[in-house]
């Protein structure tokens, strides 16, 4: 199964640590649970019935490592400047909320959407045409209570100039089932993983083509004239 970056990290670290052995039953277990929660998430409904498990999930794992304190705060947003990857699901779940009423720019939108994975333009850090087009002005998520499974489980444990300035080097806290959760999801059929705002565009271009093959715009041209 596809692993996330940060689980396949754990997992060459594991290998640099400990013997033969033991790390082959390290990996067993690692598999043995990323189809535990494959299987759990395969039952579901894609989209936001699947989405929303996975946000549980890793609720559920946040509060297991509360113990762990982060450097992570309200209002600082410089992981929302990143190339943040989330699932077709989460991106169900995100555009749910836009056609409920959580305003975006959809210029802003378009323009971030049309960038190739890992352009150029990701690189220049915390500036304005990098910000998430989910952060408010005060640095904090407009739409907290929907954000994707990726925004969910990252957070860190060093000092804040390190995401802050370009080059930096942030230590992420581990948080190990939340990667094999992540992993399983990103592993179901159809729920494809790429930039937040493709993903998103996508998703609202897809309904939008729905709406148009389907004759509903004609029938609300109607009502509204
Ligand atoms: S969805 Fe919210 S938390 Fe996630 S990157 Fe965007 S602003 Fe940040």
């Amino acid at each position: 199964m596809i692993k996330t970056p940060q689980l396949r990290g754990l997992l060459a670290n594991y290998q640099n640590i400990l013997v033969a052995e033991e790390f082959e039953s390290f990996e067993r277990e690692v598999e043995r649970l990323l189809l535990h929660y494959y299987d759990l998430l395969a039952k579901l409904a894609p989209g936001q019935e699947r989405g929303r498990k996975v946000h549980e999930l890793l609720h559920e794992q946040e509060l297991a490592s509360a113990h762990i304190k982060t450097t992570c705060q309200k209002g600082c947003g410089a992981c929302c400047h990143l190339e943040v990857e989330i699932t077709s699901d989460d991106a169900a779940i995100l555009a749910d909320s836009v056609a409920q009423g959580i305003a975006l720019d959809s210029v802003r939108l378009r323009e971030m959407s049309a960038r190739e994975r890992l352009d150029k333009a990701w690189a220049q850090g915390a500036v304005p045409s990098n910000r998430c087009v989910f952060l408010g002005a005060d640095n904090a998520c407009r739409n907290y209570e929907n954000r994707p499974a990726v925004c969910r489980k990252h957070s860190v444990v060093s000092p804040v100039a390190e995401c802050e300035k370009v080059g930096g080097n942030p230590v992420p806290k581990l948080m190990p089932l939340a990667e094999i959760i992540l992993s399983a999801a990103a592993n179901q059929v159809g729920n494809n993983f790429g930039a937040l705002s493709k993903m998103l565009q996508l998703e609202m271009d897809q309904r939008l083509e729905v709406v148009l093959n389907t004759g509903k715009i004609g029938i609300l041209t109607e009502e509204i004239l």
